[in-house]
């Protein structure tokens, strides 16, 4: 006999089935009322868990042999809850020792030679397992007693239907912000190199600008464009181009810090806002990534090369404007033989 741990049932269905401690805590409430109403030894809500019977809930009354988790294999077990999940139907068993049917059934064996039990169904209508109470001497159980079961056994589905509907709820909930999440990944990246998109650089930038405005922080802007990329795709392909974007975007993520906010801004543009960081340093950092790209053989393609130009933005100046200027900056670089760095004035 196992103890019964409720959290770590595990059934195959769509939803937990997992019955929370004030629930169990209303069914005890239940079990004890319609133990001491029907004068009987005890009151219990079994349930089947895979091919086993088990004492879900059971009433604290005085001698009671049935302790919670207790359980048996349920088919073949001779027991009144096996008839009951069998015929999902009510059994009535007034004095199983006149009963040659029940005489030698298990529950003998703790002495309860009566029985009055009624099935309870999930949702779906599978068995959950059985209400039902026990006692060690005859008793008749009346028919109110059997419609007070039945009025207990529907709170108990009532209690089960609510489980499953919250834990479909919630379900729906994880879905949908999940579906949210990928809708702004979708909505703020790049489909082809999964960096973040001119949109969504757009408005952080705003978001960074007016914060180093604030604090009186510098902050850089880099533009960053891969010389004679169409070449690239003239003469190696446009799939060996897309890779290479998606290779300079990792390498670009993977050498800037955490705050630094990058961006495929075009084409073959990347643009990198660089918090903290005045102009001179943001031009240490792009000819760091420059140098990075010059000697990095990609693959397929051979040498790569790119230009950048460099800003420090003025008090006061809207991403417009310095983009104005990076943008120079990059013409600068290109104008100067590609392959290096120009800072912006
Ligand atoms: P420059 O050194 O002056 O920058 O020359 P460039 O050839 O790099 O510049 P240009 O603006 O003439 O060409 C940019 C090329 O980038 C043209 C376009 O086909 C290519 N391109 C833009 N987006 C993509 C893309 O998503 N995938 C691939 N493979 N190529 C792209
Ligand atoms: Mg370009
Ligand atoms: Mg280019």
């Amino acid at each position: 006999m196992g103890k019964l741990s409720n959290s770590a049932i595990v059934e195959t269905t769509t939803w937990s089935q997992y019955i929370p401690e004030e629930t169990i805590r209303e069914w005890q409430d239940i079990v004890e009322l319609i133990a001491r109403l029907s004068d009987a030894r005890l009151g219990l809500v079994m349930r089947v868990v895979e091919d086993s019977i088990q004492v879900f809930v059971s009433s604290k009354t005085e001698n009671n042999p049935y302790h919670v988790g207790d359980s048996a294999h349920l088919i073949g077990s001779g027991l009144y809850c096996e008839r009951v999940i069998a015929t999902q139907k009510p059994l009535r068993v007034p004095n199983a020792l006149q009963s040659v049917e029940w005489r030698n059934n298990p529950d003998i064996a703790f002495n309860m030679i009566s029985y009055l039990g009624i099935p309870i169904q999930w949702p779906c209508g599978k068995p959950f397992g059985t209400i039902c109470v026990l006692d060690d001497k005859e008793n008749a159980y009346s028919s109110d007693l059997l419609l007070l079961l039945e009025k207990m056994r529907n709170l108990i589905e009532h209690h089960l239907r609510l489980e499953q509907a919250r834990d479909v709820a919630e379900a729906t909930n994880r879905a949908l912000q999940s579906a949210n999440a990928e809708l702004n990944r979708r909505a703020t990246t790049d489909s082809l190199t999964g960096a973040y998109n001119r949109r969504y650089f757009e408005q952080a930038a705003v978001v960074g600008i007016a914060r180093a405005q604030r604090y009186g922080e510098p902050l850089s802007l880099l533009l960053c464009d891969i010389d004679h990329f169409k070449a690239v795709n003239d003469n190696q392909g446009h799939q060996v181009g897309d890779k290479v974007l998606i290779a300079m975007t990792r390498l670009m993520q993977d050498h800037l810090r955490e705050v630094d906010l990058m961006a495929r801004w075009g084409g073959e543009e990347f643009v990198v806002l660089l918090p903290h960081c005045a102009g001179v340093e943001a031009v240490i950092v792009a000819e760091k990534l420059r140098a990075l790209v010059a000697d990095w053989p990609f693959p397929e393609v051979g040498a790569i090369t790119v230009s950048v130009g460099v800003v420090q933005l003025r008090p006061n100046e809207s991403l417009d404007d310095s983009f104005k200027r990076v943008d120079h900056a990059l013409y600068a670089a290109k104008a100067s033989g590609r392959d290096c760095v120009r800072l912006g004035q």
